[in-house]
């Protein structure tokens, strides 16, 4: 027997690889053979996990929290989550309206397992961070993809929203600051939101993973602050893999209705009964100890994204919008499709990254895989000298497009 042809399920041939994690892939390959690469494809900060947090895990480990916890997560974490969102927002949640899951992505799944069905139609505001289609998809509903403008700063415009609801419309994603493109949506489109969604009974999902990294004086506008009673229609999603640089220990969390957290952990309690009780450990630390370390990396990132933002403004062809949150910048490189170089036509954001990885070893994603290919994307989450040569490079590159 050919065991190649052993059959895989429709579901798995509806989605792709995560692209994202597909370029950086390619260009810790090229670097492992010894090519000079610079790697704007990053998405995590360049910071190690704060040291107190570190030694909270590492006592974990020796106080014997190396067991199977509740499914929802250690009750402590979810009562210091709670106080988090009290403390820093105001809202009030139990401990039975938090789910801890293994980061923010399978808290998203999680949530897309328990509400969606074949049929439902979700809204998505595009571009949109690569995982949300695929997790539409695999919970059997579809993705309705909104586009936004960079002449808005990509800020959400109720009246485009509106072409694209149907009957069939279930839900939202919000992404304020948003990956791709850094850009807050404005009081104003969440109160058009707020409005379609108290009159239709959306159900809205606020990934707020970035919330802690803006670089503005004002607070970031939130859909729960436009109308407390949306809080009964909400989920709203967190966790500790950006703010306090702990991708890799894998802890993420919802806050929303009751009813719906507990259908969530009946998944969880089936696919992962709980996320890894080390790593909750030290997630309680981040939540409960000093709050400074996302304002330090802020500090850092700052600089670096004037730095990125006015030079790719100088570029010819390239148009810029400044990032308010998030460590991307997101420009619009289309006017180089249509030009070649040594005979290879540059027909999207696609052919560009990969030009710009051969001619000038500059890892960069693009924009398609956010559903937006006019745009590449390029992390500021890597080091000042990094941003000044990888962009010379690109400078030189874009020249030789003719
Ligand atoms: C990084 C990220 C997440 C969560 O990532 P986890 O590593 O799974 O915690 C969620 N949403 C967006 C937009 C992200 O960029």
């Amino acid at each position: 027997m050919d065991t190649t042809q052993i059959a895989l399920a429709q579901r798995v041939q509806q989605i792709k690889p995560s692209p994202t994690l597909a370029v950086n892939a390619k260009a810790k390959a090229l670097k492992a053979s010894g090519a000079d690469v610079l790697n704007f494809s990053v998405g995590e900060p360049d910071f190690d996990t704060p040291e107190h947090v570190r030694e909270a895990g590492k006592q974990a480990i020796d106080a014997g929290h190396t067991r199977y916890t509740a499914v929802p997560g250690i009750i402590e974490l979810r009562e210091a989550i709670c106080r988090r969102f009290a403390d820093d927002h105001g809202w009030l949640y139990t401990p039975e309206q938090i789910q801890v899951a293994c980061g923010g992505k399978h808290g998203l799944y999680n949530m897309a397992q328990a509400l969606f069905n074949p049929g439902d139609e979700v809204l998505i505001p595009t571009p949109y961070w690569v995982s949300y289609p695929p997790i539409v998809l695999l919970a059997g509903a579809t993705p309705v993809l909104v586009p936004l403008d960079e002449n808005d700063d990509f800020d959400l415009n109720p009246e485009i929203l509106r072409q694209y609801v149907t009957p069939r419309t279930r839900a939202i994603i919000l992404n304020s600051p948003s990956n791709p493109t850094g850009a807050l949506f404005s009081r104003k489109a969440l109160e058009a939101i707020a409005e379609m969604a108290l009159e239709r009974g959306w159900v809205i999902i606020s990934d707020d993973i970035y919330d802690t990294i803006t670089f503005g004086n004002t607070p970031l506008p939130h859909i729960l602050d436009v109308d407390p009673k949306l809080q009964e229609q909400t989920l709203v999603l967190n966790g500790v893999s950006k703010s306090f640089a702990m991708t890799g220990w894998r802890i993420g969390y919802t806050a929303g209705p009751k009813h719906i957290i507990a259908a969530m952990n009946k998944i969880q309690s089936q696919s992962t009964s709980n996320p890894s009780s080390v790593a909750q450990y030290a997630a309680l630390a981040a939540v409960t100890g000093p709050q400074d370390f996302p304002g330090v990396m802020r500090q850092a990132f700052l600089p670096r994204r004037e730095y990125m933002v006015n030079t790719l403004r100088t570029m010819p062809g390239v148009t810029c919008v400044q990032p308010a949150g998030a460590f991307y910048v997101f420009p619009n490189m289309a006017s180089y499709y249509g030009r070649s170089f040594g005979g290879k036509p540059i027909t999207g954001s696609v052919d560009l990254s990969e030009f710009l990885l051969d001619e000038a070893l500059v890892a960069v994603v693009p924009g398609a895989a956010f559903g937006a290919d006019q745009f590449i994307r390029f992390s500021f989450a890597t080091a000042m000298e990094v941003i000044e040569e990888g962009l010379r490079r690109v400078n030189t590159a874009l020249a030789k497009l003719i």
